[in-house]
């Protein structure tokens, strides 16, 4: 499993079996083409690695269909060979992952997904993958996260503010995975606290729960007016070998609230009275206007532009 390779004469999962382009022509369809998969204990049902469409002619035997799908089976055949051959293959249930790496096929890997540059998340925080996913969504890039990089280890966030540490985030899974990679670094500035906790925002007490009972009890007996605060997040995107590097910032200013509430979002969310919305926690508001005003929706959509010309091939890819 994972080692055997099929290729099919059609677009699976349509005509799986015997005589797909015969059917393909009887059944009317404009369009076939052939799919490179893993094999299971199906017939013709395993993990999809490649697809090329062509278009189906009414005048087509089933020689020309066959002869025109071949031409592209010649093509994918090989470069899904060499995929697997340097390891860049990883498959979780029906979906294979294609890893970034060096090929002997470049116009095959062109085509692969020209629209969908591959570029690393670094953050091992699941909540906040799905929330720069989601702010980040309709861009031609293919977010890769940490799970694609089960070896890897989280370094020491040790700098002083939150650029200096994403710089460290991006520069080690830069190195390691030699993907373009976004790294971000975040927290939550409390003035009446001298900017506590700020950078050490995730170390401020084990969990969740211990940061929002610990941060109440600091601000214990402030009122209201004097218990203003920031949310920060420092973005950076770093090309493989470092020879580019993009830095943007985002704030979401607001007060502590009294008491937690709200189910939404996480960390800091349930404490967090962002300005322009009442008495409403950032935890209460929800996640389509918390990826609207956030701190990390406004540093990553300040990025939009660098990805977009990144994926459209006009920033040189870094070695
Ligand atoms: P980082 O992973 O080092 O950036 O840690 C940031 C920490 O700051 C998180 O673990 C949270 O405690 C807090 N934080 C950052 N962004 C948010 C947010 O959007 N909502 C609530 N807490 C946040």
């Amino acid at each position: 499993k994972g080692l055997m390779l099929n290729i099919h004469p059609s677009l699976l999962p349509a005509f799986p079996g015997l005589d797909p382009q015969k059917r393909a022509i009887e059944h009317g369809v404009r369009l076939s083409g052939c799919t490179v998969h893993f094999v299971d204990e199906g017939t013709d049902t395993g993990p999809i690695i490649l697809q090329r469409a062509v278009p189906v002619m009414e005048s087509d035997t089933t020689e020309d269909l066959s002869a025109r799908i071949q031409a592209e089976e010649h093509r994918i055949l090989p470069y899904a060979v060499d995929l697997l051959t340097s390891d860049r293959l990883s498959i979780t249930g029906r979906q294979v992952h294609v890893r970034p790496g060096t090929t002997s096929f470049p116009d095959e890997e062109a085509r692969l997904s020209p629209h969908h540059f591959p570029v690393l998340l670094a953050t091992s925080n699941e909540h906040k993958v799905e929330e720069i996913r989601e702010i980040l969504k309709g861009l031609p890039v293919r977010f890769l996260t940490l799970a694609d990089f089960p070896d890897f280890t989280m370094p020491a966030e040790d700098a002083d503010t939150f650029l200096g540490n994403a710089k460290i985030k991006a520069r080690l899974w830069a190195i390691r995975s030699k993907c373009w990679v976004l790294a971000d670094d975040s927290g939550l500035v409390v003035d009446g606290l001298n900017g506590r906790p700020g950078v050490h925002s995730s170390r401020y007490a084990p969990t969740d729960k211990e940061r929002v009972s610990k941060l109440l009890k600091e601000l214990e007996g402030v009122e209201s007016a004097k218990r203003t605060a920031r949310f920060v997040c420092s973005a950076v995107l770093r090309s493989p070998n470092g020879d580019l590097e993009f830095h943007t910032e985002g704030t979401l200013e607001g007060r502590i609230a009294g008491s937690p509430g709200g189910d939404h979002g996480f960390g800091y969310d349930p404490l967090f009275l962002p300005e322009g919305h009442g008495d409403a926690r950032l935890a209460e508001l929800g996640p389509e206007i918390k990826n609207r005003i956030s701190h990390r929706a406004r540093a990553f959509f300040a990025m939009r532009e660098h990805l977009e010309r990144l994926a459209s091939g006009q920033l040189r890819v870094g070695a």
